[in-house]
């Protein structure tokens, strides 16, 4: 489903990264915007025993989007937003269930969301957020007859990493396993998975990252959201943060991991972000630094091309 000579052509052009939103504007004829939307969704990592993964705020629902927000109903969530994109000249969308975990719900009720926010002419497809361990194949069965429809499909899949020992230590309680079974049968059925990594986790080596990096692109994951560990209020990481068991890596500890993990990455994965821009200022803790995407996609580009280097550049070697 992803091009790869669209790929191919943006090295070309002299690219350093497969930057999503560059494939997007080569691979479609019109502009596009993923609407988020606040659908109510809870987790089963909190529900079990209300304590989630560490960096996962125990209260609250930290979104920085006016309209993507429960108090609305779906559906003004999405036309107000739509309508505000329209006045912008954007043309097509995706509806981006986005807060919690937006499959952790009964087959009629998720249905029913998903036909509601496909309903609109100008929606070309969905984006799902949602856990490796929450992905049934009921579910994914609907999702792969909206495929069929000639709808674009995406899985968005909290991975954060392919390390047992972390995936423990942050309590996500899902196991390596399930995020590979949850790719291989979104991949069966032609959707698209963009999956979520954290670099800087506690613990994590870097012949550990840059494994997460090579894994996922055997696995042949479609695109990736690349985010630094961020300490937010009223998480466990918090409360390691002030108990000094846990420092955030600093700007160029960052940009540098980022850079080598994009060396080790396929070249046909696409990039969708390499920061965590939305995050409230009032419940940031950590790190200090401006976490403004564009900024640090900036940076990154500088960075590799210092090093006279690529995404894929060491995927082979
Ligand atoms: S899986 Fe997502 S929503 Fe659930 S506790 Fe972890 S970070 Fe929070």
């Amino acid at each position: 489903m992803i091009d790869k000579s669209i790929i191919d052509e943006m090295y070309r052009e002299g690219y350093r990264v497969a930057q999503y939103g560059i494939y997007t504007k080569k691979s479609k004829p019109y502009k596009t915007f993923k609407i988020p939307v606040d659908a109510g969704f809870s987790c089963p990592n909190k529900n079990n025993d209300d304590s989630g993964c560490i960096f996962c705020p125990k209260m609250g629902r930290p979104i920085a989007v006016k309209y993507c927000n429960i108090k609305y109903p779906l559906k003004e969530q999405i036309e107000m937003q739509m309508k505000k994109q329209k006045s912008k000249g954007i043309e097509k969308f995706y509806i981006y269930f986005y807060p919690g975990t937006n499959t952790y719900a009964d087959l009629e009720t998720l249905k029913e969301l998903w036909d509601l926010a496909l309903s609109y002419d100008d929606v070309i497809g969905l984006s799902i957020g949602t856990r490796p361990d929450c992905l049934e194949k009921e579910k994914l069965d609907i999702l792969e007859e909206y495929v069929k429809e000639g709808y674009e499909i995406w899985i968005d899949l909290g991975i954060q990493t392919m390390h047992q020992k972390t995936l423990e230590l942050l309590n996500r309680k899902h196991n390596v396993s399930d995020t590979i079974r949850a790719i291989k049968e979104c991949k069966k059925r032609n959707i698209l998975v963009c999956g979520h990594v954290i670099l800087g986790l506690p613990n994590e080596t870097w012949s550990e990252m840059m494994e997460t990096a090579r894994i996922l692109s055997i696995l042949e994951v479609d695109a990736l959201k690349i985010y630094p560990l961020v300490v937010v209020k009223n998480t466990k990481l918090e409360e390691m943060y002030w108990r000094g068991e846990y420092r955030a890596l600093d700007e160029k500890q960052y940009i540098n991991l980022v850079c080598d993990f994009l060396e080790h990455l396929s070249p046909y994965v696409l990039i969708q972000r390499i920061s965590k821009d939305k995050v409230p200022e009032d419940i940031k803790v950590s790190p200090e630094w401006s976490l403004s995407r564009l900024r640090i996609l900036n940076e990154v580009n500088k960075e590799l091309e210092r090093r006279n280097s690529r995404q894929g550049a060491k995927y082979n070697l």
